[in-house]
This record gives C-alpha cells, structure tokens and sequence, in this order.
C-alpha cells in the first residue's frame, strides 16, 4: 500500500474516531448507496459503501456518483457531455481497494521441485471525487445510475435470513437470555427472541455472525480476551463487517449507534497502543486499523458469500 496514500485515508477516518462520542454523530445512512461512476452501479458491500456514504453526509454533497478524475472524464465521453473535470480548488476522497494476486513459487520437496501457487491479499487507497465536485454537478445524478429493477422489498428480518441461507458452513444458532453473544467453542450465535425492531434485530444478529467468521475453521482471527488489544479489534472488525452488510443489503440500520460503537473500540485499541499521546505508536495504530478495515470486508464477504476471485477494485 502506498504510504502517503493510506495516511491521507486514514486522516478522514482519525477525527471520527478521537471525537468518539454519540452526541457527535450524524446519522449516516442515506437511501441511495454510493454509485461508481465507472459501472454506474453502486459500490459492492464493503468499507467504500460505508465510507463514502459517510462523506456524502458529512459535506452534504446531493449526488451519491463517486469517481476517480479519469472515471468523470471517460463517462463524460461516453454520455457525449461537455469535458467532466474536478473543479478548481477540490480535495479528493479516498477509498480502498483490495484485490487477490496469485504468486507462483518454486519448492523443493521430496527431492523434486515443485511449483506452488498461493494467493496474496493485497490493499491500497485511491482518490475519488463526488459528482458535486465536477463540472458535471447540475446534471441529473440519475443519467450516471443504471436502473435497477423495482420489486417488493424485502423486509430486514427476511434480507439476512436470505443471506445467512447463502453463508458457507454457518455457525449454530440458538435462542438466548443473557444478551446477544457468540460462542467460541461451541461455535453457536445466542441471540434473544425479543426485539424492539427488526433493524436492531438484524444489525445484531450480522454482528454476531461476523465474529464467527473469525473462527479457525473459517477466517481464522484472534479474539483476545476481554479489554485486550485483540479483543477490541476483534469487536472494530465486527461491526465494520455488520454494517457492510447492512449497507448492501440496504437494511436502514442505526448507522450513528454502529459508528459510535465501532469508534469507541477503536478509540480503546489506540488507548491500549498508547498512539493518543506517542506519534510512534500512532503509526502501528493506523496500520492496525486499516488491517480491522481490511478484516471487516473479509468477514462481510464471508457472510454475503462473494468470493474474492479477480480483481476487487471497488
Ligand atoms: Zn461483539
């Protein structure tokens, strides 16, 4: 990952989490998901959905059309428009990429060489610009979306039920009285059977199943123990995995309460790592978190069962 690139990305996210407090937080969720102006249909569930639609709130930008500057001018060819170009004066955004490389290797076993080949998981961070910030900011965001077909909507409860359906070798799940909780050992989810709504219901019930994604047998991660460093990144990954979800499935969660809960466990990881105060530890911080970013996508795809074949660039 190019370093100048991830800090800038890293810059956005830092004041949300060092100003981790409730009362702070915008509700995020907004009806439209964040559109590619390349594909003209909105980003896959993962940290670019979440992140931009997170901007196109905070600086209040009326279009959900995201690109980077050759994306505008390419589409703006193509839609036979006046030249698309970024605007004087405005500062990109940055979203992530991430994407499966397969190396080849040669080994030696047995007395004969063999040829191995293993994927990398490999990231980064590049530039986008909203649709606000183009010389093509008074036409309809429309003419940059692909129509996507109407239908009953599906209700939150019937959505993750779907998806859970799908998710490869799931967790048991079962009834609970003591809270909503996931159990190592027994590999089992324990959710109550009373909800206020079924939003909450959902957000939870994905929370908890993204924990179970980091099990050895599926993604593998290590949970800590209560208070530890790996125990609140652990609780960073799986929120940012249930609110992925949520966004792709267009599940209009409580975006405010899953922000402040994830920032607040990210604020605990960077109390723990001592980067509130030591400008080293910082950067081991920053580097920490991008990797629970980078784990909450991988625990989202797990549980919506897209695979991380070909190139991933979001
Ligand atoms: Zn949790």
């Amino acid at each position: 990952m190019r370093k100048d690139v991830a800090e800038k990305l890293i810059r956005q996210i830092m004041p949300m989490i060092e100003t981790a407090n409730p009362s702070d937080w915008i509700c995020p969720f907004i009806s439209a998901r964040p559109v590619s102006v390349s594909t003209g249909k909105p980003y896959i569930g993962g940290v670019n959905s979440l992140l931009l639609s997170l901007l196109q709130v905070q600086k209040d930008y009326s279009s959900p059309v995201w690109g980077t500057a050759n994306a505008w001018r390419k589409k703006g060819e193509e839609k036979k428009l006046p030249p698309v170009l970024i605007k004087k004066g405005e500062k990109a955004s940055y979203v992530m990429w991430f994407k499966y490389i397969r190396i080849t290797e040669q080994k030696e076993k047995d007395g004969e060489v063999i040829t191995v080949t293993f994927p990398v998981f490999t990231g980064g961070a590049y530039p986008v610009f909203n649709q606000c910030q183009t010389t093509a900011a008074d036409i309809d965001p429309a003419v940059f979306v692909k129509s996507i077909g109407q239908g009953q909507e599906a209700t939150p409860d019937e959505k993750v039920e779907e998806v859970l359906k799908a998710m490869p070798g799931p967790p048991e799940r079962k009834p609970s009285t003591q809270g909503a909780y996931y159990n190592v050992a027994e590999d089992t989810v324990y959710i109550p059977t009373l909800w206020k709504t079924p939003e909450e219901w959902a957000m939870t019930v994905l929370h908890e199943y993204a924990h179970a994604t980091g099990h050895e047998k599926r993604l593998g991660r290590k949970f800590g123990r209560n208070g530890n460093y790996d125990y609140a990144m652990e609780e960073v990954v799986a929120e940012m995995a249930a609110a992925m979800v949520a966004q792709h499935l267009q599940i209009p969660f409580d975006a405010k309460q899953a922000m402040t809960y994830g920032a607040c466990w990210a604020k605990k990881m960077a109390e723990l790592k001592g980067a509130l105060d030591d400008i080293r530890a910082r950067g081991d911080f920053e580097r920490d978190l991008l990797n629970a970013a980078m784990k909450g996508w991988k625990a989202a795809r797990y549980i919506l069962n897209i695979s991380y074949d070909g190139d991933e660039t979001e």
